[in-house]
C-alpha cells in the first residue's frame, strides 16, 4: 500500500501489527513510524523490523497518514492530549481497551475519524481476531484501510461500538478461558497417568484440531459433537458429566461477567 503508518507506543500489541504488516509486505519499513519512549524497545524494533523509531510522537504523527494508538489505556489522555493539534485529518485507530470513541474524540480535534478496535493476544502470532468499530466520521475507505492492516495479524470483524464490551468478553478475554481448559485437560491426563509433556501436547492439539474442524467444515459444533458420540460410549458419558457440572453455563457466565466488567471500566 502506498501510505505511511504511525504507532504511538511500540509495545507487544503494536509489535504484533508491525510484524504483520512488515512480513506481509503490506507497507514497506520506511513507511512505518513508531513513537516509543523506552530505549531498549526503540533499539529492538529498529533492529528486528527495520522501521523508523523515535521518542518524538509529534514527529511520528507528522510522518503518518494513519495513526495507531497503542499505549496503555491509563496513559492515553496524558500521551495524546498534548499531540491534539498534530493529528489533523489523519485516521486514528485505537486499540486501547475500554476507551470509548467519545472519550477519544474529546482528546482529539473535532470530527477526527476514529476507529476503535478490540484485538486479542493471538494477534501476536498472526492468529488473532479483531473487532473494529468505526466512529461517525469514518469513511468506507478508512475502514477498508484499517481492515487490511488488522488482517495482517488475523481475522477482522466490523461491528458497532456498543458491541465491543461483548466482544471483549468473548474474543478479547477468551484466550484465557481456552488456556484454562487446555491446562485442565492436561491435568486430567496427568491424573490418569500420562506424562505431563504428552498430556499437554494431546490437550493442545485436540483444541486446535477441533477448532479447525468447526472452521473448515462449516458444520455447527453440535453436529460435530453428535458425530463423535456413539450410543452408550465414552464420549456421551463424558458429555453427561460436563453438563451435570454446568460447563456450558459456566462458559456463558464467564463471557457475560467479562462483558459486564468491561462496561464498568469504560
Ligand atoms: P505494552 O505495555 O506492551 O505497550 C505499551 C508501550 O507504550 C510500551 O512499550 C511503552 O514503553 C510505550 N509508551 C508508554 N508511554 C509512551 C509515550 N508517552 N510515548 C510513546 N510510547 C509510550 O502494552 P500492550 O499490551 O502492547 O498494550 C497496548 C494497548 O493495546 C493497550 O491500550 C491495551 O489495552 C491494548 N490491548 C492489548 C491487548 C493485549 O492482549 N496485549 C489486547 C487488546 C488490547
Amino acid at each position: 500500500m502506498d501510505y505511511s503508518i504511525g504507532f504511538i507506543g511500540g509495545g507487544k500489541m503494536a509489535e504484533a501489527i508491525i510484524s504483520g504488516i512488515v512480513t506481509s509486505n503490506l507497507i514497506s519499513q520506511q513507511n512505518v513510524f513508531v513513537g516509543e519512549i523506552n530505549e531498549a524497545r526503540q533499539k529492538y524494533l529498529q533492529e528486528v523490523y527495520g522501521v523508523n523509531v523515535s521518542s518524538d510522537n509529534k514527529w511520528v504523527i507528522s510522518q503518518a497518514d494513519l495513526v495507531i494508538l497503542a499505549v496503555k489505556p491509563q496513559l492515553m489522555q496524558r500521551v495524546v492530549g498534548p499531540l491534539r493539534e498534530i493529528f489533523s485529518h489523519r485516521l486514528v485507530v485505537s486499540i486501547a481497551a475500554g476507551i470509548t470513541i467519545n472519550k477519544l474524540s474529546e482528546m482529539l480535534p473535532d470530527k477526527q475519524p476514529i476507529i476503535r478496535v478490540m484485538p486479542n493476544t493471538p494477534c501476536l502470532i498472526g492468529q488473532g481476531i479483531s473487532a473494529m468499530a468505526p466512529g461517525e466520521t469514518v469513511t468506507e475507505e478508512h475502514s477498508a484501510k484499517a481492515k487490511t492492516i488488522l488482517s495482517s495479524v488475523g481475522q477482522v470483524v466490523i461491528t458497532e461500538e456498543k458491541y465491543l464490551n461483548a466482544v471483549t468478553g468473548l474474543s478479547g478475554s477468551g484466550p484465557a478461558y481456552v488456556y484454562l481448559i487446555i491446562e485442565a485437560l492436561a491435568d486430567a491426563g496427568v491424573l490418569a497417568g500420562l506424562d505431563r509433556h504428552m498430556a499437554l501436547q494431546l490437550a493442545t492439539q485436540t483444541v486446535i484440531g477441533s477448532a479447525a474442524m468447526v472452521k473448515e467444515t462449516g458444520s455447527h459444533p453440535a453436529q460435530l459433537k453428535d458425530a463423535v458420540t456413539s450410543p452408550g460410549g465414552t464420549t456421551i458419558s463424558a458429555l453427561y458429566s460436563l453438563e451435570k457440572n454446568g460447563v456450558r453455563a459456566a462458559l456463558i457466565e464467564a463471557v457475560i461477567t467479562a462483558m459486564n466488567r468491561a462496561a464498568e471500566l469504560n
